[in-house]
């Protein structure tokens, strides 16, 4: 049994600095500082990327080219070859075999100590030459004794590092560290002896010290694949870490007041009626989730996920008039201008009818209107307010906002999300928050990722809905295309051009959408074509965004500004150029725009020749499918959670050796674990997020 009491007794003290460590002066620890290490413990959170093998010395006899491997021998031949430059060959040889090594930098001094008869040890990437096999500037150094003598007493650990920070010092200061392992202040087990004893799996400075110093015989597969019992334990310690940090968020949040919003209902019902279509289940036991939480004293924080066109628009709108009609104000806040004008006028078609009054709050409005804009909110006469985040800049003031809803979440980060969410406090506490996100994970990422939310699934779409298809065309069949988009305008559909990113230059990106709409005109005189970029003012883009959705024009050639969220049914044909250059995610979204009415629509994706495999493979999965879920699973083996998730920037989830795709299975457990944690050593949990979050990922006192 554990002693909970002894255990908790343990404080959480300040951990060494790293400048106890031998070698660690003003200089050196500020370089670290700037990686985040200040305290011995941070070093050896500091976790090997990769190992090497210098534990045995190779018979050269035995070597492949890619091995890289510990040789032993003499040498036999030393010269210098004068080509373009100068390149110093030295020719070893053990008796097994032979090996090259290839200087393309030397110094007189290294020239002349390499001389015939000399035995070395070396250190390198075996690699074909010309005529014998080689290592390019291998690490070498004399050898006195005989081959037995070994080499290193454990694998090499190879750290991530910056510029100017040698894997040497590395190895230095962690080998110190490892030393003090044991003394008081450096690092605390967290996790109950218990668990470890079910697990079977080392203590903490067990662990540690396996990944910093494995033994000659450790599996290099394992350890490389991150599947080493001593990198699991690590692995669920810091997915431990994460989850609790995200649930202490969540229960800051839930502290909080928030006005409980009857679900009286009437305007509601009037805007389902007015729509020219019935809700679909799963929207209307989403919007009864939403409603459920409207009506408890504390924020909701609800995330709902649904694909590309399963109506999150409408859920939200349904929360919105929950809010007015109890009274409140609302905050509708999309990523992108061009989503923000939309949703604008959305809400305002369905709501105007309703008496409700809505207003738009993105980019820059004239200063008369913007005024107008901000009175109405202030004194309440406008219940609705639609924008980018320029809804929460210092000059906007609500009279009572009762509910933000965050459209596209990804596009924000978790910190960015609750500072916003803490601007709307009033009298009445903290508004609810309704978030939505078209980028559908698996469940247990998202239990991980979105700890801090409670769930919702559109898991249907509305009926009457195609699969979009899909072909992939090589830009050299453009005339092709240009004949579906012929064909398709001449029978009332609309369609997309869309060119995205050709180089990390908004300006390039739109220069490219600029002489595409100038070949397209040539080729489809007859047709009414149209511009729309990230560098139009936010007038011109609604301009002719509105006059897109209202069939004035045929063919809307776009940068990818029309990614998320455009909504125009009638568009039946979308065509996205270099469409090898984007990820799964971004395609699917494009081809989203597409497919949204009844009739039959079609995608095409267009690639510049040659196509790599993983770009082939990528467009190959499109073609096969239309799910969002099954795409979003591909995406995250292909790019990773990071990037799926969108939390690479937010450095949430910015994990050290947890992967969320390999450790999956442990995610349910974690959560588990956190309650049992949180239940029976609290004093723990405090400790353990800042050992692997640091202090950064505290969100302010809530
Ligand atoms: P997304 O989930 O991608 O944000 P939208 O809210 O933009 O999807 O909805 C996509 C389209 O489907 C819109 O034109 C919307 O009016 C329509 N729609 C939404 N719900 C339904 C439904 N239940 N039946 C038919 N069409 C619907
Ligand atoms: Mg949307």
């Amino acid at each position: 049994m554990d002693s909970v009491a002894t255990e908790d007794r343990k404080i959480d003290r300040l951990p060494a600095s790293v400048t106890i460590l031998k070698g660690v002066g003003p200089r050196l620890a500020e370089r670290l500082e700037r990686l985040g290490i200040h305290t011995v413990q941070d070093l050896l959170f500091h976790l090997p990327l990769r190992y090497q093998d210098r534990t045995r010395v190779l018979p050269m006899g035995a070597l492949r080219p890619g091995d890289e491997a510990v040789v032993q021998g003499e040498v036999q031949l030393a010269e210098v070859r004068h080509g373009r430059r100068p390149m110093l060959l030295v020719r070893v040889s053990d008796g097994t075999g032979s090996l090259t090594l290839r200087f393309f930098h030397f110094t007189a001094k290294q020239r002349d100590a390499l001389t015939r008869g000399l035995r070395l040890r070396c250190y390198g990437e075996v690699r074909t030459g010309p005529a014998t096999l080689e290592m390019i500037h291998p690490e070498y150094q004399p050898a006195a004794g005989d081959v037995a003598e070994p080499a290193e007493r454990s694998l090499t650990p190879i750290y991530p590092t910056t510029e100017g920070l040698h894997q040497l010092t590395w190895r230095a200061l962690t080998e110190q560290a490892l030393a003090r392992l044991l003394t008081a202040g450096t690092v605390e087990e967290w996790l109950p002896a218990s668990w470890l004893r079910v697990k079977h799996w080392p203590t903490l400075a067990e662990a540690l010290h396996y990944v910093h110093r494995p033994p000659p015989d450790a599996p290099l597969a394992d350890l490389a694949a991150g599947r080493h019992v001593s990198q699991q334990r690590l692995a669920f310690e810091e997915l431990l870490a994460h989850h609790l940090s995200l649930r202490r968020l969540r229960e800051r949040v839930q502290h909080h007041r928030a006005p409980r919003i009857a679900p009286a209902g009437a305007l509601r019902e009037a805007f389902f009626a007015s729509l020219p279509f019935a809700l679909t289940g799963a929207q209307r036991r989403v919007v009864d989730e939403i409603l459920v939480d409207l009506g408890r004293p504390h924020p909701m924080q609800r995330l709902v996920q649904g694909d590309v066109g399963s109506g999150k628009t409408v859920v939200a709108a349904a929360a919105v008039l929950a809010a007015v009609e109890a009274g409140h104000q609302a905050a509708v806040m999309a990523p992108t201008e061009l989503l923000a004008e939309q949703h604008h006028r959305n809400f305002s078609t369905w709501l105007a009818p309703l008496g409700v009054a809505v207003t738009g709050l993105a980019g820059k409005l004239n200063s008369k209107s913007r005024a107008a804009a901000l009175a109405g909110l202030a004194d309440g006469k406008v219940r609705v307010a639609v924008g980018t985040h320029a809804l929460f800049q210092q000059d906007v003031a609500f009279q009572g906002l009762g509910l933000v809803v965050i459209d596209e979440q990804h596009r924000f980060g978790v910190h960015q999300r609750l500072a916003l969410w803490e601007k709307g406090q009033n009298h009445h506490g903290y508004p609810h928050q309704l978030i939505m996100t078209a980028t559908p994970i698996p469940r247990t990422l998202a239990m991980a990722a979105y700890a801090d939310l409670d769930c919702s699934l559109i898991d249907e779409l509305p009926p009457g809905r195609q699969p979009v298809d899909t072909v992939v065309v090589p830009a050299v069949r453009r005339e092709v295309i240009v004949e579906r988009v012929r064909s398709a305008c001449r029978e009332g559909r609309q369609a997309y051009w869309v060119c995205p990113l050709i180089e990390e230059s908004e300006a390039l990106q739109c220069q490219a959408a600029v002489d595409t709409i100038a070949t397209l005109r040539l080729a489809l005189p007859e047709m009414r074509i149209a511009l729309v970029h990230g560098r139009l003012k936010s007038g011109e883009k609604d301009a002719v965004m509105s006059a897109f959705t209202a069939g004035e024009v045929d063919l809307l050639v776009a940068t990818t500004v029309i990614e998320v969220g455009v909504d125009v049914p009638n568009a039946s044909l979308m065509v996205i150029d270099n469409a090898e250059r984007l990820g799964l995610a971004q395609l699917h979204q494009l081809r989203g725009r597409v497919g949204r009415g009844s009739q039959h629509s079609a995608c095409v994706l267009v690639y510049q020749p040659p196509l790599s495999r993983a770009g082939r493979a990528r467009l190959g999965i499109l073609r096969q499918t239309n799910d969002g879920f099954e795409i979003a699973r591909k995406d995250l083996e292909i790019r990773g959670p990071g990037e799926v998730l969108g939390t690479r920037q937010s450095g949430l989830l910015a994990l050290k050796i947890a992967d969320l795709v390999r450790d999956q299975a442990m995610i349910p457990q974690v959560e588990r674990a956190a309650a049992a944690l949180l239940r029976d050593h609290p004093t723990h949990v405090g400790p353990l997020i800042r050992r692997w979050l640091g202090e950064a990922v505290q969100f302010g006192d809530v």
